[in-house]
């Protein structure tokens, strides 16, 4: 495709963006994030050769959030012989990103990944593995992404940690199941930090490619085997959007995940990495304006899994 044909889908996607930009409640419950103005957008679309295309606020940098849940299980993935499905399930959980109740039942097994549970577990995974989850997974940014500087952002890791009570709650049930290998508070110091990062669209969007690339990495190696990529990307439809997940392969159809930063980042497997932004989320903590512009893009290019 030519450069003028992704000028022209873009200019289409923020146009029909447009009068929902601003739309939906910015997050609040960590204090650092309800600071952020909601009337910017951001899209990107990143090909698989490399090329990336943007429109509106593409270069402005946000909080990754649980998008980067993506990023701590395909580290976990990589690893040969892991055993990470002993520890937390693949089903769509149905309820809310940091709800407590299906643990207590589920003998604190969380029901997927991509829930605040299920990442706790990753990160304490990764912690177990690498000795660094946080600098693991920066790095692996770092890279992908193309921004060497890349980081957390300790304001709001700080707001995160004074306000994590629920997550708190989250890893200390699942170490009374047996659940955690590290002390809880190191657990969520890497969580905290990790959520916190900051990214922009574009690159997001690059660092997406890794899915989109199936599991290549950006300089031609592989971490992910093409059917490891294959199951992180169903976990992304099935669950990458809490309990919205239905709705969401319903309008978009890609595998998608959301971070209550208001990023959202889906991959057209073999072709492109999306990443769009809008801090204004809609009541299951996900981007409304981020979902128009994705919704656009698949309608507009037919580009879907299905
Ligand atoms: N840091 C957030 C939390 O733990 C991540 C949640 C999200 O993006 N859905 O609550």
């Amino acid at each position: 495709m030519s450069d003028d044909y992704y000028q022209d889908v873009l200019a289409q996607v923020a146009e029909h963006t447009r009068p929902h930009i601003g739309a939906g409640t910015v997050a609040d419950y960590i204090p650092q994030l309800g600071g952020v103005d909601p009337n910017q957008f951001g899209f990107a679309v990143a090909a698989v050769d490399g090329r990336v295309y943007s429109v509106g606020d593409a270069t402005t940098r946000f909080s990754m959030q649980s998008i980067t849940k993506v990023f701590t299980l395909a580290l976990v993935m990589s690893r040969r012989n892991h055993n990470v499905w002993t520890r937390v399930h693949r089903e769509p959980s149905g309820s809310a990103f940091n709800s407590l109740y299906q643990l207590e039942f589920e003998n604190g097994i969380a029901r997927n990944p991509f829930i605040n549970p299920g990442a706790i577990v990753v990160t304490d995974q990764l912690l177990s593995n690498t000795g660094d989850a946080f600098g693991a997974l920066r790095d692996l940014l770092r890279t992908e992404s193309g921004n060497p500087e890349l980081d957390a952002d300790p304001v709001t890791a700080a707001s995160e940690r004074d306000t994590g009570d629920r997550n708190r709650s989250l890893a200390y049930l699942m170490a009374s199941f047996g659940n955690m290998r590290n002390p809880v508070p190191e657990v969520l110091d890497h969580y905290f930090r990790q959520c916190s990062i900051t990214v922009s669209c574009e690159e997001l969007a690059l660092a997406g490619l890794l899915l989109a690339r199936h599991g290549r990495r950006a300089d031609g190696s592989d971490l992910l085997s093409r059917g490891e990529a294959r199951r992180i990307m169903a976990l992304m439809l099935t669950c990458g959007t809490y309990d919205s997940a239905g709705e969401f392969a319903f309008r978009i159809g890609l595998p998608c995940k959301s971070g209550v930063g208001g990023g959202m980042l889906a991959i057209v497997p073999g072709h492109y990495s999306l990443a769009a932004w809008g801090p204004g989320l809609g009541p299951k903590g996900n981007s409304v304006s981020a979902a128009v512009a994705l919704e656009a893009f698949t309608d507009i290019t037919s580009c879907s899994v299905f």
